[in-house]
């Protein structure tokens, strides 16, 4: 009888106590994260250096010295630091969310063999690229792949193309979301030369829909307003083997995962992307805007967002915290 209770006050003393070390050790980590996040916002904040992108003027007058630092980790935690509930136009890093959207109905072998999943090595925009790719988009992730891709979601009429690609974002974000009207209109006023490339693309057969009208939700998509915490979250699925850690809803097939980090790594700071996987070693995308995302597979999406770019268009301060914070935590995708 004695040995009993002995031995039931012993497991459940080592039950207690390794609860408490469990729950000791969440709560360090925890802590550990948002001390990180604050250190890389303090460390970086006074960086000077880079400007607003102005080839479209709404992006010319947003507040340059935003500064919003989030990551939503795979087990589904916020942590924030910095401006970051400031809504700005998500730009290129909506190319990552509908080229997912796309692998839903056109199989990744498709996207490749049809649009490509090379590194262009030039600006995001650039018709070189195509005309020495062999006349292809090159990557979903710059210009002329993105409409391409874009091209690739349908819909019985414009509207509810659109409307696919708009509600999609909502759902990773865990929130309605909407395109910034003046935004859109400001950059559908000054987009002649994305239109040119999609009649360029149609011209070699690389458009699956009317090149203007691809452009034209292409545009819509790079409009819509984000925060920094919903940048995180959208890309937290990423991090998660495609299922979104808030939501628990499966988003993209896990084998398809890597396939667009892949595609990230390849081209997501545009013709920087090779210093920066050199450098930091995670795969990431960077938006006009001011917007940068990273995936730390396994552990958690990062999204930073401050305006002023560099001249490939990446934000200097979300680059530099972003490189700040995976060497703090140790993240590499090529270190085990
Ligand atoms: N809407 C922008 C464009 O097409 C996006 C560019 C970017 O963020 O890289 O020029």
């Amino acid at each position: 009888m004695k040995n009993q209770i002995f031995k039931t006050l012993l497991v459940s003393g080592i039950f207690l106590s390794h609860a408490f070390f469990l729950y000791g050790q969440n709560a360090q980590e925890k802590d550990n994260i948002q001390k990180v996040l604050e250190e890389a916002w303090n460390d970086t904040k006074s960086v000077a250096g880079g400007k607003n992108a102005d080839y479209i003027p709404y992006l010319a007058n947003v507040p340059s010295g935003l500064f919003g630092i989030v990551t939503v980790t795979t087990d589904g935690k916020i942590y924030k630091t910095g401006n970051s509930d400031y809504e700005f136009g998500i730009e290129s890093i909506s190319k990552v969310f509908v080229l997912a959207l796309a692998m839903q109905t056109v199989h990744p072998d498709t996207i490749q063999k049809n649009i490509g999943v090379n590194a262009t090595g030039m600006p995001f925009n650039s018709v070189i690229a195509i005309e020495l790719e062999g006349k292809s988009p090159v990557s979903p992730i710059v210009n002329a792949g993105a409409m391409a891709t874009n091209s690739l979601i349908k819909g019985e009429t414009r509207e509810e193309q659109f409307d696919k690609i708009l509600k999609y974002f909502s759902k990773i974000a865990n929130r309605p979301l909407h395109v910034i009207s003046e935004l859109y209109q400001s950059e559908a006023a000054t987009n002649m030369h994305n239109r040119a490339i999609a009649m360029l693309l149609a011209s070699y057969g690389h458009m699956w829909a009317d090149p203007l009208d691809a452009c034209d939700s292409y545009t819509k998509q790079c409009s819509v307003g984000i925060t920094a915490e919903d940048l995180a979250m959208m890309g937290s699925f990423l991090a998660n083997g495609g299922i979104h850690p808030v939501t628990k809803e499966r988003i993209l097939k896990e084998e398809y995962v890597p396939k667009v980090l892949a595609v990230m790594s390849m081209e997501g700071l545009y013709q920087n992307t090779g210093d920066w996987m050199y450098t930091v070693g995670l795969p990431a995308k960077s938006g006009v805007g001011g917007g940068i995302l990273a995936i730390v597979p396994g552990k958690m999406a990062i999204a930073v967002f401050a305006p002023p770019l560099d001249e490939a268009g990446n934000s200097v301060k979300a680059q530099k915290a972003i490189a700040f914070m995976a060497k703090k935590l140790g993240f590499n995708i090529y270190q085990p």
